[in-house]
């Protein structure tokens, strides 16, 4: 007979940097080396981040994006046209919260590898499975100034292109999955239709490893908070999203789940898709008990048949407390085994 399937457990992508890295509990924090000892600490970091996901019994690992200070600008620094000498701070996801953009200032151009060590020292460094992600190219758009294409869609091919060559090189260096991280699908639901879905798929074209995108409400900052209260009493952004992602060649969707006024029935759109569910909430230092994360995982389950089913943060934990973020980790991972055993009979 064959093994009852379990649900399998994986992250959003980041978790909180030690210390000696960055300054703890800030976003974006610049890091506190510099040069070989920045090199050195990197590396630390993400031996750090691996250890601390498998030991809480993480099955699909990242590195918990220790090597990049943003999820955006990370990629954008290896990246010719992109000029971080023209910071400019402008308003993004439709003016929720103002960030400093570098600037595109001539065509974008991907010479060389940008995170091809990154995977390559994390792929050395696990036997577990090997998630990697990078940014969608919407949301690069939508975290960038632009003076030179000055058409959104435009600029969002051009990126989507050098995202899949970056995308493919990983893929052969020994990721697993790639994810492209899409908080903007959340906000610009007109050019998600119109370009948006068509740039994701451009990104991930051709690509032999598993594809995944994560769609969300963002990170547990203010301005989020702020913004989730004016959505009301439902979220329903995903219902115009998921029929289009569920034709889509994207084979994973990962989404906020746990505290979010998401209608859970809206996962039912994601046909034939494995569905990522975010059963941490990334926005509160409270943490989850495995029966919590298993009630969300259970709740899911009545729309997603159990193989396609990972249980999932809601976001990245970059700004939260390492302590808080390693005990979530537990709690996921704890929470799934105890669903997958209850199903198990
Ligand atoms: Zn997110």
């Amino acid at each position: 007979m064959d093994k009852p399937a379990t649900i399998k457990t994986t992250i959003a992508g980041s978790l909180p940097k030690p210390s000696w890295l960055a300054k703890p509990q800030v976003l974006w924090a610049p890091w506190q080396l510099e040069g070989e000892q920045l090199a050195e600490g990197k590396r630390d970091a993400v031996r750090a981040a691996l250890k601390m996901q498998e030991s809480a019994g993480i099955d699909i690992v990242g590195d918990g994006e220790q090597t990049r200070t943003h999820f955006v600008h990370g990629f954008l620094q290896g990246i010719e046209g992109v000029d971080f000498s023209k910071l400019k701070r402008i308003g993004i996801r439709a003016d929720r919260y103002e960030a400093d953009c570098p600037t595109v200032t001539a065509p974008v151009l991907r010479r060389k590898s940008v995170h091809g060590d990154d995977v390559r020292f994390a792929r050395a460094n696990t036997a577990n499975k090997l998630k990697f992600t990078l940014p969608g190219p919407m949301t690069m758009v939508d975290t960038l100034a632009d003076d030179y294409y000055k058409d959104r869609a435009r600029l969002a091919f051009a990126l989507a292109d050098l995202l899949n060559a970056e995308a493919k090189e990983l893929a052969a260096i020994g990721a697993d999955t790639i994810q492209f991280d899409e908080p903007a699908f959340n906000v610009y639901l007109d050019e998600v239709r119109d370009w948006g879905i068509a740039a994701l798929e451009r990104a991930a074209a051709g690509l032999a490893c598993t594809t995944a995108v994560h769609i969300c409400y963002g990170y547990g900052i203010k301005a989020n908070d702020d913004w989730k209260k004016t959505l009301g009493g439902q979220w329903r952004q995903y219902e115009s999203t998921f029929p289009l992602l569920s034709k889509s060649s994207i084979k994973q969707v990962s989404l906020e789940c746990a505290n979010s006024h998401v209608p859970i029935e809206l996962i039912s759109m994601l046909k034939g898709k494995d569905v990522l569910v975010g059963a941490i909430d990334v926005a509160s230092s409270a943490v989850e008990t495995p029966q919590q994360v298993a009630a969300t995982l259970r709740e899911a389950l009545k729309y997603v048949p159990i193989e396609h089913l990972h249980g999932c943060t809601n976001c990245g934990m970059a700004p939260m407390a390492r302590s808080v973020a390693e005990a979530k980790l537990q709690a996921l991972a704890a929470g799934a085994r105890l669903l997958s055993r209850e199903l198990a009979g």
